[in-house]
């Protein structure tokens, strides 16, 4: 058996930027300055800027991100929102928090993202905004989405978290939109060292609107304009993420190699051309920034299986649609609703695609996956 290799590896990437993630972190602690701040104050403008956005608010997470963003439009009990069913459970659970009703569109099974050409018939007299996730590190479809947004008077709230730096016509992720919202959890492209988040907007009414929120509706402190939340980035998280942003691009480059590595290596197994494997589709209106990269596999399960005994990390993003999960019953959606998104939850798997990710590893990844289909392993 050759060398493990997992879905992700920080400490390879922390090895590559120890001495500046420390000397960050060594500044906050000189300073004592530990909530908001100059730290926090030079990453949202630092983020907003990578991203083309001319407001950038640090939140908590990237959960608390579409919250904010949902509170900071007046999203009430009883509005619609229209997603998704096929993503990261805080999407839909930011939506449900505040009393909305989340209202599903199918995705489209070349991308895995919401299919814009669903969302007019999903439109009714209580949508109040469109939720687009931009999945695995591609954006979705974003000209049909803005015009059913403007031609109904919906605010669009774009979920970033999986892709920060991507662009569709080359415009980045999180101001196509009304706002963007943007996760740094360890695993996501430009990962913390805990939990955080940002709000990006154009608007300027919805970016004092998303500050006014996070730090519990206050203005001046102790005098409660509306009620908030404790929504704040510390500065240790912005300190380093502020040494990680200067790295992004060469992670993201590295990234992109892995996937067309990937691509040339499984083409030519073959395993592409008996359609045991499908290969992610690249949209090609602009950049994606491969968050993930996720094939869809004959014998998922079985496939999965095997490449854990041989110690080769993989993850199932997501097995169960958010139309199924058990809090949403109420909803009153069963099997079959939403098939695209069924049909990927059973058959996607996400192999390892980190920035460090050597080729003589990649090579070994998709041996590893030819001789589970020569072998004939029936699992
Ligand atoms: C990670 C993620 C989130 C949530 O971000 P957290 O920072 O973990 O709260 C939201 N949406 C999607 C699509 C994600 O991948």
């Amino acid at each position: 058996m050759g060398v493990p290799v997992p879905l992700l590896d920080l400490k390879a990437q922390y090895a590559t930027i120890r001495e500046e993630v420390r000397a960050a972190i060594d500044g906050v602690l000189e300073s004592q300055y530990f909530i908001l701040g100059p730290e926090v104050e030079a990453l949202e403008a630092e983020v907003a800027a990578y991203c083309q956005c001319r407001y950038g608010i640090g939140v908590s997470s990237g959960s608390d991100a579409l919250l904010v963003a949902l509170m900071a439009i007046n999203l009430q009990a009883g509005d619609e929102v229209i997603t998704t069913p096929y993503t990261f459970f805080a999407t839909a659970g930011a939506i449900v928090r505040l009393g909305g009703k989340p209202v599903f569109v199918d995705i489209d099974p070349a991308t895995y993202n919401l299919d814009p050409f669903a969302l007019e018939d999903a439109v009714t007299p209580r949508t109040r905004a469109i939720l687009p996730v931009h999945l695995y590190g591609q954006m979705v479809e974003m000209d049909p989405v803005m015009e059913v947004a403007d031609r109904h008077g919906l605010h669009v709230i774009e979920d970033v978290a999986q892709a920060i730096g991507a662009e569709y016509r080359g415009r980045r992720a999180g101001c196509i939109g009304h706002c963007g919202c943007f996760s740094f959890f360890p695993s996501k492209n430009l990962g913390g060292v805990g939990d955080g988040g940002l709000v990006t907007t154009n608007d300027p009414k919805l970016a004092d609107r998303v500050k006014l929120l996070r730090g519990h509706g206050a203005r001046p402190k102790y005098h409660h304009k509306v009620v908030g939340g404790n929504f704040r980035l510390d500065a240790l998280q912005a300190a380093v993420l502020r040494v990680k942003l200067r790295h992004l691009d060469r992670w993201t480059a590295a990234r992109q190699h892995n996937a067309e590595s990937y691509r040339r290596r499984l083409a030519a197994s073959g395993l592409v051309s008996d359609g045991r494997v499908v290969l992610p589709v690249d949209a090609g209106y602009g950049r994606h920034i491969y968050n993930q990269f996720v094939i869809r596999a004959e014998r998922r399960d079985g496939l999965a299986h095997y490449l854990k005994q041989q110690q080769i990390g993989t993850e199932v993003y997501y097995p169960l649609p958010m139309h199924l999960q058990e809090c949403f019953a109420g909803l009153g959606l069963r099997e079959g609703a939403f098939p695209q998104s069924e049909s990927a939850a059973q058959e996607s798997l996400a192999l390892p695609i980190y920035p460090e990710l050597s080729d003589a590893m990649l090579e070994r990844v998709v041996q590893a996956i030819g001789e589970f289909y020569s072998s004939g392993t029936s699992c």
